[in-house]
């Protein structure tokens, strides 16, 4: 079968400007697209409106411009595809595969998911149908995916074979927050079908997120994309690099220096170059060396 067009994308949380961190992940997913003669598209995920800071976005695109990462479509904002995941939404339910959860966070066992709200196997609902309050005819607060049991194996591109039994690892999870919100989870697997994206470039944080994605994505239809997961870069205390953990916004004055260090981050040695267009272009020609052409997607 004919190969899918590669597209891949960098999707930043607008919950602060792009730090060290951020930049790695950038880089990686800019590279890799461009040593596939890709698509680089850009997208704001700021579904979690309650975490996203005013002007965040504006001063993300303005960094990634300042460094030469530019972008080949007009980036898409998540808040502006409600849509969409109401869409997904409305086919998830009609096929049985998300249920209404009655259980507060604090009700819950710290791990797994225990099933509390979980409609017996079989028990399919017409679609339209409302969810019968479950757990003593509570109300619903939540909704969540009914997670197929068994593994779950992908390859990762960069740290290879990986599995996760997400029945016992994680449980049914939220697609659909107590708060009304759309979960993380379900606006990302909608957004990447809906965008074509062949093959997600991110930090490591996000592996544990892949065998869901995977699952969800399925479940609508969707063939899951290929994943490449870059090292986080860690502070002294060994603690992730994030906003929550104050990490300094990357000083794009100096673009040379913010691309070399991600570039060193990533593990390769230092490029001769005078220009960040001259260094990107010498960066694709070393990331395409070690990353060539991706493997085929895992069905
Ligand atoms: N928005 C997520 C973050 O900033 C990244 C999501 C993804 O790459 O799948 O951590």
């Amino acid at each position: 079968p004919a190969r899918q067009a590669y597209a891949g994308r960098f999707a930043p949380s607008p919950s602060g400007p792009l730090h060290a961190g951020s930049l790695v992940a950038a880089l990686a997913s800019f590279l890799d697209a461009r040593a596939h003669h890709g698509r680089w598209l850009l997208r704001i995920e700021d579904i979690d409106e309650p975490r996203a800071v005013a002007g965040a976005d504006r001063i993300i695109l303005h960094q990634l411009q300042a460094l030469g990462l530019h972008w080949d479509e007009a980036p898409v904002w998540q808040t502006r595809r409600h849509a969409l995941y109401e869409q997904a939404f409305a086919r998830l339910r009609a096929a049985g595969l998300i249920y209404g959860c009655a259980c507060a966070r604090r009700e819950l066992p710290p791990g797994p998911y225990p099933g509390t709200c979980r409609p017996p196997d079989g028990a399919s609902m017409p679609a339209g149908a409302v969810a019968p309050p479950p757990a003593g005819r509570r109300p619903i607060r939540s909704w969540r995916f009914r997670v197929a049991p068994g593994l779950e194996t992908f390859t990762d591109r960069w740290l290879g074979p990986q599995s996760q039994d997400v029945a016992a690892e994680v449980g049914d999870f939220i697609v659909r927050r107590a708060d009304g919100l759309w979960a993380y989870q379900l606006a990302v697997v909608v957004d990447d079908g809906a965008q074509g994206v062949t093959d997600v470039v991110r930090g490591a944080d996000l592996l544990d997120s892949t065998a869901r994605q995977r699952q969800l994505a399925r479940a609508l239809g969707l063939a899951p994309p290929r994943v490449l997961h870059v090292p986080l870069i860690l502070d002294a205390a060994g603690h992730k690099l994030s906003k929550q953990n104050h990490a300094p916004a990357l000083d794009v004055s100096r673009p040379l220096d913010c691309l070399r260090e991600a570039w060193r981050a990533l593990g390769f040695a230092a490029l001769p170059a005078a220009t960040p267009q001259a260094f990107l272009s010498a960066a694709t020609a070393g990331w395409a060396q070690r990353f060539g052409s991706p493997p085929a997607r895992d069905a």
